[in-house]
């Protein structure tokens, strides 16, 4: 994983805590870079926050990510998520769960 210039892109976004369970807990596979949440449509969706000319990074549908949570975690995986979860990282086919206490389960992506 190549870091690049990511540093000054995570301080951008560390404004937004609190809006989301998942702020500051996602992070994209492809580059090493945090993802931020944004509209895509109607949809939420989570992508890489470099620009598409830097990361290909496919994004990854709140939908998507709430089902692996519920899934992965159980019912309140939002507590969960704030309590127990140190990263989740976005592959283009997975979506690693990255636990505190070292854990790692893998969401198989559609
Ligand atoms: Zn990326």
């Amino acid at each position: 994983m190549q870091n690049g210039n990511c540093k000054t892109i995570i301080r951008e976004y560390s404004g937004q805590r609190g809006q989301n369970a998942f702020t500051n807990k996602i992070f994209c596979g492809s580059c090493g870079c945090k993802c931020k949440r944004s509209n895509y449509g109607k949809k939420k969706v989570w992508c890489c926050s470099q620009p598409r000319t830097v990361c290909q990074m496919k994004c990854l549908s709140e939908n998507e990510l709430l089902e692996a949570a519920k899934k992965l975690l159980g019912e309140n995986f939002k507590a969960k998520v704030a309590a127990d979860i140190e990263r989740i990282t976005v592959f283009d086919d997975t979506v690693n769960f990255e636990f505190k206490n070292g854990t790692v389960k893998i969401w198989q992506r559609k």
